[in-house]
């Protein structure tokens, strides 16, 4: 075979582009939120598979049909979720069987698997259950390591082209687990080349001002990429090249390193991480470095900061614990905040954050001590103290000291950010260290 063939061969064995197609009624309605599109949407990407369009459909066989074939005339690939169910309004097996020209069969070996399935968890299996053993014939079943439903991919002959037409279940946990598990090893051999992203994170600077601070490594930019993005109170920003599949990851590290050498140059204290890892987790690994713990005093926030750094695995090594101290009273008896401080400054003042934070510390004995008091609102503003006025305070062995910050949005948006930024206040002390 001369090259060229061999080239045409490998070229048939593409995917480049897909669609994702999220089938529910719910999901039209806004009752539910269509988490498993942005999930594919991610995977996608990361596989270096374009994905140019995404639809949303409800239960109704026509529309149905109309939609999975309109995909299949431009994508490669039609990724289709939901509606697997045993009910009468799960029709998607059905409807994808149809256009793939097969028909739905009993599957001995898939009836096995649910009835086994449903024994070891103690189901209890319900006539209808069976109507998810009605399989196409001839299509590969993907199996469903999370629930019973399976799912397919079919492969088709559609309008002279070769199309992959993958049907995965709606529960996200089930369409997660079978997306990895089933098809992705197998989409990894279809496609040559992936998208390798780098993540910076960054806090304390808004998109606008900190896209203006690297203008020039943007406007520059050459085989990486730099996309960025707003999080809730954070910019992330995305760095991504196209890597063929016989790239290691150290060679694809080096075509990083000069735009991050640069962007670290321009961002530095406001990068946390570029590995992707979250504020509580890196507060966790900092702590745990020095062997230091720490503890809060919350009144706006009232746990979210807690709840935050517990969900890290390892916290308890570093984290002693916290106080909700909502009510004046509290902050007063427990924490020994001063009667004037609260009188003559408020709750929601500098002095009152570093009494809260010095208070904690010397009642739970740790080496650092965070305390967030803030107007959440709508309501308790004043145009000396707007809506969204917080002091975070933080307290160590060489001092105390407290924090401004005027956030902006609802109630629960502002005890978010207010938790972000006495998480970020935390990382920049102890790094300072
Ligand atoms: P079931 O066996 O539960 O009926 P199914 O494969 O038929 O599963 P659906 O009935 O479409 O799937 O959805 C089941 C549940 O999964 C929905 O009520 C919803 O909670 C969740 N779900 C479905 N589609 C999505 C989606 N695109 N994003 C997030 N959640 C979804
Ligand atoms: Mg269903």
């Amino acid at each position: 075979m001369n090259n060229l063939v061999i080239q045409e061969l490998e070229s048939e064995r593409q995917i480049y582009s897909a669609e994702i197609i999220s089938i529910g009624t719910e999901l039209l309605l806004g009752q539910i939120v269509n988490t498993n599109a942005r999930d594919l949407a991610c995977e996608l990407s990361e596989l270096g598979i374009s994905n140019y369009y995404q639809a949303v459909v409800g239960d109704n066989p026509e529309r149905m049909e109309a939609v999975i074939r309109q995909g299949l005339e431009r994508s490669d690939l039609v990724i289709a979720t939901g509606g697997l169910g045993p009910t009468e309004d799960d029709i998607t097996m059905q409807i994808c069987a149809k256009i793939a020209g097969t028909e739905l069969v009993f599957n001995a070996e898939a009836a096995k698997w649910i009835r086994d399935r449903i024994t070891r968890h103690h189901y209890v299996l319900t006539s209808n259950n069976w109507k998810q053993a009605m399989l196409p014939r001839e299509t590969k079943i993907l199996y469903n390591a999370a629930g019973t439903a399976p799912g397919a991919l079919f492969q088709l002959d559609y309008a002279g082209k070769r199309r992959y037409l993958a049907v995965l279940p709606g529960p996200p946990l089930e369409m997660n687990t079978m997306f990895k598990r089933e098809l992705k090893p197998w989409l990894c051999t279809m496609t040559r080349r992936h998208l390798q992203h780098l993540y910076i994170r960054t806090i304390g600077l808004g998109e606008s001002r900190l896209t203006s601070m690297i203008s020039d490594i943007i406007h520059d930019q050459g085989t990486v990429t730099i996309a960025p993005y707003a999080e809730d109170g954070e910019v992330v920003l995305r760095l991504s090249v196209m890597a063929s599949a016989e790239q290691t990851i150290e060679e694809l590290n080096e075509i990083f390193q000069p735009v991050l050498v640069q962007i670290k140059a321009r961002l530095g204290e406001y990068i946390y991480s570029v590995e992707n890892k979250t504020l509580p987790q890196i507060i966790v690994e900092q702590l745990s470095a020095q062997n230091a713990r720490v503890c809060f005093a919350e009144s706006c926030t009232a746990g979210l900061l807690s709840a935050e750094l517990a969900s890290i695995p390892g916290a308890s090594r570093v984290f002693s614990g916290s106080m909700i101290v909502y009510a004046n009273e509290l902050k007063q008896s427990l924490l020994g905040v001063p009667a004037e401080i609260l009188q003559y400054d408020g709750a929601v003042s500098e002095q009152c954050a570093i009494a809260m934070a010095e208070g904690i510390r010397s009642l739970l004995q740790t080496d650092y001590a965070v305390s967030v008091t803030g107007i959440a609102g709508p309501g308790g503003g004043t145009d000396s103290k707007p809506v969204g006025t917080v002091w975070i305070g933080l307290s160590e062995h060489s001092g105390t000291f407290a924090r401004h910050f005027i956030l902006r949005g609802e109630r629960n948006r502002i005890r978010r950010i207010a938790t972000l930024n006495a998480l970020d206040l935390l990382r920049r002390q102890i790094s300072a260290e």
